[in-house]
């Protein structure tokens, strides 16, 4: 039987595991049922899941022979605080709970690779390491990691898939380098001295700082950094002021600098660094001061070129070279912490589809998939484990 012959002879349990899953989401760490579940299916395939980081899953699968190398294989657990508004059967269970971002799928695809991997356990030499974990949109990959997941036995390389509604049915999204990005959030109080609008000289305005900010800053990217280097930064609140005819002591601004590659604070590239500049070096001109809060949530998932190699080659072998798209985003993914340690690739299996209102964005109340393109997913991960082996002989 051939690899597609025997995902779609799956194909039903597929549908059913990620309706199931996709009926009871449960948050971040609070992955009970699911991780239940997961430890179930695995334990029915004779494989001995361990509980790792309170509701995360690891299994391991030892090939012919178990010298070969160690392949972690990644599936994200967790929802999303969203309300479904997608009508299906098989909606959301648990109110203001759902998954809106497609882990329903990654976890459904995984289980069926792990069973039929687990099938032809006689045609490849080395381990895979099954991962299910929790918390991926608030950086669960690193809990894991803490918690010695690349290590007994050391990984060599790692995998993952998103299931993605920017990219039409049918394609896959692979790229070498930098895939998603590195998000520093921020916030920035602006001082100044408030007072009556009328006598604008007598005060520090504030306001009109802010405003320079929220402009100047935009000119990072070009001036300070390389235009080839993709920086988003957006401000997502402004607060400040009480009323029409007063002016403020005090402006804060909110908001995330994303950015499309990999750097470190003191680096010459590092937009995070400039930006603190720009906005101390501007308050300065206007007389004002000011203070900062940031928080680094994730790296850029960087994807190792050789890595890319194999799963583009796979990725063509299944939906044709002109459907293998390069494709990055400005989203995040915390996946970033296993390739900061292994040579890892990221996937995107496209799954937007209009006739099936697959079409919205994700963590969008009617965000949903088109179910016709999971076993693409299984295929990919199953061939993609197979060839990384082959390749390793
Ligand atoms: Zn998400
Ligand atoms: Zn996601």
């Amino acid at each position: 039987m051939s690899i597609q012959e025997a995902v779609k002879s799956y194909t039903d349990e597929l549908l059913a595991l990620r309706r199931d899953f996709h009926a009871h989401p449960e948050l971040g760490f609070q992955e009970f049922r699911t991780s239940r579940k997961i430890e179930q299916y695995l334990k029915s395939l004779g494989l001995e899941p361990m509980k790792v980081s309170t509701t995360g899953v690891v299994a391991l699968l030892k090939g012919r022979t178990d010298n070969g190398p160690v392949l972690l294989m990644r599936a994200d657990m967790d929802a999303l605080p969203v309300d479904e508004q997608t009508g299906l059967p098989f909606s959301s269970e648990h109110n203001g709970l759902m998954h809106a971002c497609g882990h329903d799928a990654h976890m459904s695809m995984l289980l069926t690779a792990a069973r039929i991997l687990t099938e032809m356990r006689d045609s490849f030499d080395g381990t895979i390491k099954f991962v299910f974990q929790p918390n991926e949109e608030i950086a669960g990959a690193q809990v894991m990691i803490d918690d010695g997941v690349l290590e007994n036995p050391k990984v060599d390389a790692a995998m993952g898939i998103h299931i993605w509604s920017p990219l039409p049915s049918g394609t896959i999204g692979i790229k070498s380098g930098a895939v998603t990005s590195s998000m520093d959030v921020f916030k920035v109080t602006i001082k100044g001295r408030g007072g009556h609008t009328g006598y604008p000289d007598s005060a520090v305005d504030p306001v009109i700082c802010a405003a320079a900010v929220v402009q100047q800053v935009q000119t990072i990217q070009t001036r300070l950094v390389s235009p080839m280097k993709p920086i988003a930064l957006m401000f997502g609140r402004i607060a400040g002021g009480t009323k029409n005819n007063i002016i403020p002591d005090t402006v804060e601004l909110e908001g995330t600098i994303r950015y499309l590659f990999a750097t470190k604070p003191g680096s010459p590239d590092n937009p995070t660094d400039k930006f603190k500049r720009m906005v101390t070096d501007i308050c300065n001109v206007y007389g004002c001061t000011c203070s900062f809060e940031f928080n680094h949530e994730n790296d850029a998932v960087v994807n190792d070129p050789t890595m890319t190699v194999v799963a583009y080659d796979v990725a063509k072998g299944i939906v044709g070279e002109t459907n293998v798209v390069e494709h990055a985003s400005m989203a995040c993914e915390d996946f970033a912490a296993f390739g900061d340690h292994v040579p890892a690739v990221f996937a995107f299996i496209g799954t937007a589809n209009e006739t099936v209102g697959s079409n919205y964005p994700h963590h969008n109340p009617r965000f949903t998939i088109d179910e016709g393109t999971l076993p693409i997913g299984v295929e990919f991960l199953v061939e993609a484990a197979l060839r990384y082996f082959a390749g390793k002989r």
